[in-house]
């Protein structure tokens, strides 16, 4: 017997990882794709990361499993960063570390949610959220932001509030628009939602790739009404170029931590040892390489942004804050182009110009695409003279 269960057969397949999948078996081709899909800093990790995991598997700290949640070294290091970041103090077991954020997420909604509860997902979303909501047994609700530059309000979300949701997702910096919520929406978000008892989970894990002097404001900053009520979301992935060591970490309330610990110990157990004596030596290290690759990625945004603006057909009307990544809404230049769907733009432009991004629907606006700028200014030059070219072709 080989059927599915109901509840896998809902679930859709990563967009950004099929896309991704799709160029590299091209690039493995030989072709010469400029790959502008990913969601991971084209720089290789710091050396001093390396080197302190590299230390930690010559003198075997590897033949053994950690406690599930991490060790206690890690959930210190993490405090203490956060501390220094935010200026908030968290206890051990206010804390866990997880095989990276997006393990981190798929662990609160298995604890949080029972059968039919919402969880608020302001659009654009993450991909991996509303799948993971759906994997938990519950429904995301879209919420279809009317502020300023994308974002949620208070009045978005009491439209789609029902007495089921339990969960309210916002990302800041996020992905894919790079928007910031400021303090004062954050402080009308936070409070909306404890008054609804509805639990604040907050992603922040493209919180140190903020750009041109914004500033960016935790949720866990606000007042002790919204902190008790948040559960903060990061990882090492974006901010140290550690995506492939998979160490993600949540801070918040002990018992949902302590929850969520008890199903890692059943699922992926510890997070893996040598990733976690290379995200001690990132958290408690000096934070100059990061702070290099963030002034890269600011250059970048700021040389790609006028150019992709000025694309005929794409509007992109608002610079982003942070993140790495553009979000045009791309919907004159497909229909000029004579595409039915921004999927088969997507599809020419990747086969015929060589140059990959994400579809938008995945992110819950399918007229948008998703432009990385994880990339070098050379390789950012070539893509938009390719995307100009290809649009004038087929324009
Ligand atoms: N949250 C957001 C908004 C992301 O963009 C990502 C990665 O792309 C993650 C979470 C998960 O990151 P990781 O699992 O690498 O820690």
């Amino acid at each position: 017997k080989m059927a599915l269960s109901k509840k896998v057969m809902r679930v859709q397949p990563s967009a950004t990882l099929a896309m991704a999948a799709k160029t590299k078996a091209m690039l493995a081709k030989g072709a010469d794709v400029i790959n502008l899909s990913l969601g991971e800093p084209d720089f290789t990790t710091p050396t001093a990361i390396e080197s302190a995991a590299i230390d930690a598997i010559r003198s075997g700290k590897t033949s053994f499993y950690t406690p599930a949640g991490g060790l206690p070294e890690l959930k210190q290091a993490i405090a203490q960063r956060v501390a220094a970041d935010t200026g908030v103090k968290y206890q051990a077991k206010q804390i866990i570390a997880t095989t990276g954020a997006k393990f981190a997420l798929y662990l609160i909604f298995q604890v949080i949610l029972n059968a039919g509860d919402e969880v608020l997902l302001p659009a654009p979303f993450w991909v991996s959220y509303a799948e993971q909501v759906k994997l938990a047994g519950g429904r995301p609700l879209l919420v279809h932001p009317t502020g300023e530059n994308g974002k949620v309000t208070v009045a978005d979300l009491e439209m789609v509030r029902t007495p089921q949701t339990q969960a309210l997702v916002i990302n800041s910096p996020q992905n894919p628009t790079g928007a910031i919520y400021t303090a004062s929406e954050l402080t009308a978000l936070g409070h909306w939602a404890a008054s609804h008892d509805i639990l604040l989970i907050a992603d922040e894990i493209y919180s140190h790739l903020v750009y041109n002097g914004n500033q960016f404001t935790s949720v866990i900053q606000l007042d002790q009404t919204i902190r008790d009520n948040t559960l903060l979301v990061s990882g090492l992935s974006k901010t140290y170029a550690m995506t492939g060591w998979r160490l993600g970490y949540v801070l918040g309330n002990a018992g949902i931590i302590q929850a969520m610990t008890t199903v890692a110990s059943h699922a992926t157990g510890n997070p893996t040892a040598v990733s976690q004596y290379a995200a001690i030596a990132a958290l408690n290290g000096d934070q100059s390489a990061a702070e290099a690759m963030r002034l890269s990625f600011e250059q970048r945004l700021n040389y790609l942004f006028p150019k992709i603006q000025s694309l005929s057909g794409f509007e992109l009307p608002t610079k982003p804050q942070g993140a790495f990544y553009l979000f045009p809404n791309v919907k004159r230049a497909v229909v000029r182009c004579g595409y039915t769907t921004t999927e088969d733009f997507v599809t020419d432009l990747l086969t015929q110009a060589y140059v990959a991004v994400v579809p938008g629907r995945a992110f819950g606006q399918p007229d948008y695409i998703r432009i990385s700028y994880a990339a070098s200014e050379t390789q950012l030059a070539e893509a938009y003279q390719r995307m100009a070219e290809f649009l004038r072709t087929k324009g």
